[in-house]
């Protein structure tokens, strides 16, 4: 078998050991049958079979969702300046621990902490593999076997198990809860603090919102509470973004800077969120507290590699530059694109759709609201337009958009799929692809 001539391309294409196990797999199914023996006939079913293997597992998408940082399409899409980076880092080696000018070994936080320090005015900062790690870090080194006081309307579970109660337990600290779900006084605050308090954590509540009978304390209340009392105070942000998004007419979000100005010790963000750079935990404040929580050897494992510092820096360089900043990077640029223009876009693409669905489905313009997503304001904000595709056996539909060669990924509601547009990137590429739909009658 091994020797049927029509094996040749595949082995070409595939490599011999894949070839062999498809091979393997065949005769294990056939055995027994004629067909077993038909040179064309495993060719084909080899072919195919591998075709599957060469495909790589993580594609890419259209992400017509309405989320525009959707935690499971990836998050944020990286700026072209970071993604030249990037591949130059990959391609070569680089001065990642490097100090060109004397010569001698270099610090590899050296290449981001300088534009961090200056973007949200802190005194020092660091990076490291995500923000939950960035959180675990900071908590083991400054508080481990002490208490840490947390508000309960702000124990929030963010997915993927990163839970704030966990989190504390795994970093050796003791949380102490105080106030209620709806509502946290200073006071609260106040009469937690004991002699082994560490630190006061306030988290941003990213994806759920408290709503009617509230009170929350902000970070910039505790600080003169935290002083007197020496105790450190911690801010995590979760998407915390490094610009004010009110310049593209959104909501505000809680700017890195804002936190360091109102006096709080260490701040802690994510890079691939709000930020729009690549997966990274931030960490930002006074300046002996990031010397030792650099200097842990946790830092060590959770240390970000030269690929991903290179397009954080690019990323960061950016945001030197705000009045370009909608054009150039892709986060900032969907969340502030104007409606008006994503409706041009769904009607631009509304004929091409209806000609491929026919008869099958009724296809329309429609206004919708999208999610920045991430944990940034859990509620549906941006006026966006969508194509809403309405029929009988919808999920049919679905399925047949998400095998498309770039596979489209969108959102049922009410029996009905709704491509949000604002994230559509290459709509040649989205229309080019449409005549391969293939949808299973269901
Ligand atoms: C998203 C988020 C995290 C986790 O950040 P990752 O970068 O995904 O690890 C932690 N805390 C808050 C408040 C968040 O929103």
């Amino acid at each position: 078998m091994a020797g049927w001539p029509s094996l040749a391309p595949l082995v070409e294409r595939a490599g011999r050991p894949l070839v062999i196990e498809a091979l393997r797999t065949w005769v294990a199914e056939k055995r027994g049958s004629a067909e077993v023996a038909d040179e064309a006939a495993c060719a084909t079913w080899c072919s195919a079979r591998l075709a599957k293997f060469l495909q790589p597992s993580q594609r890419r998408v259209f992400n017509l969702t309405g989320t525009v940082l959707h935690t499971n399409l990836g998050r944020a899409v990286l700026a072209e300046e970071a993604i030249a980076a990037a591949v130059e880092a990959m391609r070569s080696p680089t001065t990642l621990e490097y100090d060109l000018e004397g010569g001698a070994r270099g610090e590899r936080d050296d290449h981001i902490a300088p534009w961090l320090c200056r973007l949200t005015g802190a005194e020092g900062s660091t990076a490291v593999n995500n923000n939950a790690a960035a959180v675990l870090l900071v908590l083991s080194e400054l508080a481990a076997g002490r208490e840490v006081i947390v508000s309960r309307g702000e124990l929030i579970e963010i997915g993927g198990a990163f839970r704030i109660p966990d989190i504390m337990a795994r970093a050796g600290c003791r949380l102490v809860e105080v106030g209620t779900t709806n509502r946290t006084h200073l006071k609260d605050y106040a009469a937690a603090i004991g002699p082994d308090t560490a630190a006061i954590m306030k988290v941003h509540p990213s994806n759920y919102a408290i709503q009617g009978f509230t009170k929350s304390v902000g970070a910039a209340e505790l600080v003169p509470l935290a002083r007197e009392k020496g105790v450190t105070l911690i801010e995590d942000l979760g998407s915390g973004t490094l610009a004010d998004l009110e310049t593209w007419g959104l909501p505000h979000e809680p700017t890195a800077r804002e936190a360091v100005q109102s006096g709080v010790d260490v701040v802690t963000f994510s890079g691939d969120k709000l930020l729009g750079g690549p997966q990274a935990g931030l960490i930002v404040g006074r300046k002996p507290l990031i010397q030792r929580i650099a200097s842990n050897p946790m830092k060590r494992a959770l240390r970000l590699d030269k690929v991903r510092l290179a397009a954080l820096e690019a990323t960061l360089r950016l945001y030197a530059d705000p009045a370009r900043l909608a054009e150039r990077l892709p986060t900032i640029r969907n969340l502030a694109r104007p409606a008006a223009e994503i409706r041009a876009v769904a009607e631009r693409l509304l004929p091409a759709v209806r000609g491929v669905l026919g008869e099958r489905a009724q296809v329309g313009v429609v206004e919708v609201r999208g999610q920045i997503g991430s944990g940034a304001l859990p509620v549906d904000l941006l006026p966006s337009f969508a194509l809403a595709i309405r029929a009988k056996g919808i999920d049919r539909i679905a399925d047949g958009f998400r095998a498309l060669p770039i596979p489209v990924i969108g959102r049922i509601a009410d029996a009905t799929l709704h491509f949000d547009l604002r994230t559509l990137d290459d709509e040649a590429a989205f229309v080019a692809q449409l005549d391969r739909l293939d949808v299973v009658a269901g």
